[in-house]
């Protein structure tokens, strides 16, 4: 597949933190793919909540096979659109690394206890974990990924932590856009949830077939399937329902995205990040529609009391964890002591509720709720 001339490729790249030899039988990104298949956060992802906490049902979507699904799609619209398709799964693969246990009740809770520390960020955290966290190899902390990766890992970030970041956070504070790998991560990943949140909200009955037929994009496809196959089970009827909106969305966003590449001229991946504004993006009717969808499952599927009870569970245990960790730090795993040994003596407070953000964030759901029972149950075993 011949890369097209604004696509991200190894000889453009702004290269690793820590230079390396080109791989011999890999491109830079595929590289990029391979370390973040082979890291211990990504194997977490199978055992953290994307929606629904893991342990609620095996059909649900995990952290893990969302990421899949991203990539998946990321993929299939970079082939066709001459992008760098190891790029976009590099980035498909890491973008939900630093994600907290519990899906986003865990990260709200995380980012109210990190409140006069920082704060805690998904994002960032990502970032966190492929550029410090995850520790391997031999001559640099991280795995060293190429800048590419990391600019499209980093989705936002307010100003204050740019100014942080250096080379990687100018983006934000200069109002450039990112490659179009990244801008395509970013949409697969809406397209991905938007469609798969629907599946699991319908197989768990938290929403029903009445309800989306409500929503325009829902209720074309709807129309559509049981127009040619009236006699179809519920399952397989909302699968079809299901492949086709995203198709639908998929083929919108080559089709609407090559217009405005087009448009706007570009050449190369310096014209990228120099254009107005983002260059992936839905026709204006998808967005409406997707916003549309949006707001249902909001209101519908994510605040329904059935979710929220246990994001009400799954706060408190962080919040306990949190607590029980800054209030005595010899609670802590001795290798996050250790690393508590490091701070250094001007920052006690915030380095230590950082170390203590990093050892939540990575947990699994499973893993938080054990430890929860370990240290509030006193008949449960440590
Ligand atoms: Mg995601």
């Amino acid at each position: 597949m011949k890369l097209a001339s604004y696509a991200a490729r190894d000889e453009t790249s702004r290269g690793r933190h820590y230079p390396e030899p080109a791989p011999a039988y890999r491109s830079q990104y595929q590289r990029d793919r391979d370390r973040i298949i082979h890291c211990a956060a990504f194997r977490r992802l199978e055992y953290k909540t994307q929606v629904f906490v893991n342990h609620e049902g095996d059909l649900f979507r995990t952290r893990l096979t969302h990421s899949i699904e991203v990539a998946q799609i990321g993929r299939s619209i970079a082939r066709a659109m001459g992008l760098n398709e190891d790029l976009v799964e590099a980035i498909a693969l890491a973008h939900d690394l630093g994600h907290t246990p519990f899906g986003h009740a865990g990260q709200d809770a995380l980012n109210a206890c990190m409140k006069a520390f920082g704060g805690f960020e998904h994002n960032l955290q990502s970032l966190r974990v492929v550029e410090l966290l995850e520790e391997r190899y031999a001559d640099f902390p991280g795995l060293n990924l190429s800048y590419e990766t990391r600019e499209g890992i980093l989705k936002h970030c307010s100003r204050k932590h740019a100014q942080a970041l250096g080379e990687l956070g100018r983006r934000f504070l200069e109002q450039k856009q990112p490659s179009l790998e990244a801008q395509l991560a970013n949409l697969a990943d809406e397209i991905a949830y938007n469609n798969h949140d629907v599946d699991d909200g319908l197989r768990y009955g938290l929403i029903a077939v009445d309800q989306l037929n409500d929503i325009a994009l829902f209720a074309t496809q709807y129309k559509e399937v049981t127009r040619l196959y009236p006699e179809l089970p519920p399952r397989r009827q909302i699968h079809e329902i299901i492949r086709r909106m995203i198709n639908f969305m998929v083929v919108d966003l080559i089709e609407n995205s090559a217009a405005s590449i087009k448009r706007a001229a570009v050449e190369t991946i310096e014209d990228v990040r120099n254009a107005g504004g983002p260059l992936i993006a839905y026709s204006d009717s998808l967005r409406e529609m997707t916003l549309a969808l949006k707001r249902f499952l909001r209101q519908r599927l994510y605040t329904h009391y059935r979710v929220r009870r246990m994001s009400q569970k799954s706060a408190k245990i962080i919040s306990d964890l949190f607590l029980a960790f800054m209030e005595d730090q010899y609670l802590l795993p001795p290798q996050y002591q250790e690393k508590l040994r490091l701070c250094a003596e001007s920052e006690p407070p915030d380095c230590r509720a950082r170390i203590v953000a990093d050892y939540i964030a990575g947990m699994t759901d499973r893993y938080a709720i054990r430890e929860h029972e370990r240290l509030f149950n006193p008949s449960a075993l440590t």
